[in-house]
Formats: C-alpha cells, structure tokens, sequence
C-alpha cells in the first residue's frame, strides 16, 4: 500500500519536473531564435547546382543556418519547424527572403546575369496571404530580374491545401518567378496535383537518388524525368554524392545536378569563387563546356 501511493506520487513529480524543463528548454529557443533573427545569426549558405551534360555551373540553392551562440550550429530542419510553430516563420522567411535578393544582386553586379538562386519556402510562408506582394516588393527593392529567382515549395502545402497553393503560385509566376517541387517523391502528391500547379521545375529527393544506378532506382528516376518532360518541367537531382550518381541521373534524363559530389553548401565568399572561376567576368559564357562530369 505505502509503495504503491509512493510510486506513483515520484513518477508524477518526476514528470512534472521534466515537463517543465521541456517547455522551459522550448521558451528559451524560442527566444534564442526570436534574438537570433535580429542579431543576424540566422544566415544563408549557397550550394551549387551544375548542369548535367556539361557540369557547368546553373545557379544555387540558400540553405538557412543558424549558429546559436554557445551551441553551435542549428540545423535548419529544427529551427524552421520551430519558426513555424512559434509563429516566427513570416519574419524570419522575409528575410531570408530578402538576404537572398540582394545577394543575387550582389553577384550580378560582379558576375553578370546568368545565375538564378533558388530559396526555399515553407508551407505557411507560401500560404501567408501577402507572400506574393512580398516577393514583388523584394523583386523590386533589389532590382533583380524576377527570373533569377526559384521559390522551392514543398509537397505538404500543396496536398493539404491544393487552392490556397494553386492561387499563390499563379500570383508569383505571374510576376515572373520560377517554382520548384522540392523533394519530389518522397511525399504524398499526386500525380494530376502536378499537372494543376504551375510549376517549372521538379527536384527529385535524396531518397530516390541515392540507390543510383541500382536498376530499380535508374528505372523510377527516367520513369519521372519522362513525366516532367511531358509536363514541360525541368528536373533537378538532389543528394548526388558520387560520380555513378551522377552519370545515372543524367542518362535517366536529370537536366540538373546537386549535392556533396560538387560541392556542400558554400558560404558566401566560397560560391563567389565558384562564380569568379566559371563565370570569370561579366557574363557567364565562358568556353568551359568541356567540364566533366
Ligand atoms: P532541402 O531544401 O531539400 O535541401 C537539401 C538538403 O540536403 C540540405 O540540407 C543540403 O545541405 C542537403 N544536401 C545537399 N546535397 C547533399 C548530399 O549530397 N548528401 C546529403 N546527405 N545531403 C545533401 P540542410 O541545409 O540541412 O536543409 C535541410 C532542409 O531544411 C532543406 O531541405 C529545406 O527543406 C529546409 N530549409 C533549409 N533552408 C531553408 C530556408 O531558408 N527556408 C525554409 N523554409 N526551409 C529551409
Ligand atoms: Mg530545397
Ligand atoms: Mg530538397
Ligand atoms: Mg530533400
């Protein structure tokens, strides 16, 4: 009798203390990340994406990182999840948004105006009723030319919320944007919901490119290239870490490639070298079409 009230009794308390520090761990992120924002903590890394039949390089992917001082490095999968929870998204979104503007100026201003960033956005970003208007005022507040800029979306805003998703992609394509279907594969989309989406491009998850050139895997991946090809998109491999990856996904019928074969995500000054040394001067056509692979 006295172990069975005592037992129970220590538990509780027990869970309690832990509850608390759980919830005060997630209110001192939460404030971490809310002063992150305004102290410039929250920055973008640039990873290259190359062509696939002449490895010149096409433009980068903004990969948000966030070192939080005395932890280090946050990856961007927790911080973002926390933003959106938090209700910290819409802020942080915008200027992540608008760091990347200006850094596609920047570099145009040096390199000429060959190269588009492409930079991720989440569901309730995407779904936030002024996101178009704010891509429009950043377009022009830059002055970029609004094809220098790929909004990568996600599956799950469009699944769950296939109108809202359709009627802000008209809006930003109508401005002139691209739009990417990230990590395509790996969700629940379905077919005919590409065929509604105004899209110009679908990128391919890691997962499905991994198993390359497994045969099973060389069969899925041409079997959506064909797709995208019918639909008029362009397709981009995500996550190609060795050069059989590589030549597999281009003989599949990947226009683009990307991942740590290449290149990591590079800080600002590292992708200006990879600018300085493909693009050389100011405009991008450099005579490097020999490039391998
Ligand atoms: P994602 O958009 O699919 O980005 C690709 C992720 O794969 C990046 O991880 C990149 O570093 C990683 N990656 C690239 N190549 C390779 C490779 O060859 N091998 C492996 N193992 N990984 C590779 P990261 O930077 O940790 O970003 C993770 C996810 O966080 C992104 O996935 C994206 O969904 C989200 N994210 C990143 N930055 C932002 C942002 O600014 N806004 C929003 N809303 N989401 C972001
Ligand atoms: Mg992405
Ligand atoms: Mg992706
Ligand atoms: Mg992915």
């Amino acid at each position: 009798m006295y172990q069975a009230k005592r037992i129970p009794g220590t538990s509780l308390a027990l869970a309690e203390r832990r509850f608390e520090q759980v919830s005060r761990s997630a209110l001192d992120t939460e404030q971490a990340l809310r002063k992150g924002i305004r102290n410039q903590e929250v920055y973008l890394d640039y990873q290259p994406k190359v062509d696939a039949a002449s490895g010149k390089l096409l433009g980068f992917e903004a990969l948000a990182r966030w070192q939080r001082p005395g932890i280090g490095l946050v990856s961007p999968v927790d911080f973002i999840a926390i933003a959106e929870r938090t209700g910290l998204i819409p802020e942080l979104g915008a200027m992540l948004l608008e760091r990347a503007c200006h850094q596609i100026a920047a570099w145009r201003l040096a390199y000429g105006d060959c190269l588009p960033v492409a930079v991720n956005v989440s569901p309730m970003q995407l779904l936030n009723q002024g996101f178009p208007q704010l891509v429009e005022r950043l377009l022009r507040e830059s002055g970029i030319p609004p094809s220098s800029l790929t909004l990568e979306i996600t599956e799950s805003a469009a699944v769950d919320n296939l109108a809202d998703t359709q009627h802000q992609l008209q809006q930003l394509r109508a401005l002139g944007v691209e739009v990417a279907m990230d990590d395509f594969g790996t969700g629940f989309s379905s077919l005919s919901m590409l065929r509604e989406l105004p899209l110009s491009t679908l990128k391919i998850d890691r997962g499905l490119i991994s198993p390359l050139p497994a045969p099973d895997a060389v069969a899925v991946v041409t079997a959506i290239c064909r797709l995208a090809s019918a639909l008029e998109l362009q397709v981009v491999a995500e996550g190609i870490e060795t050069l059989e990856q590589a030549i597999a996904a281009r003989d599949a019928g990947c226009h683009a490639l990307q991942g740590f074969f290449y290149a990591r995500p590079l800080s600002v000054a590292d992708a200006g070298d990879w600018l300085q040394r493909q693009c050389g001067g100011a405009d991008c056509d450099a005579d490097d079409d020999e490039a391998a692979l």
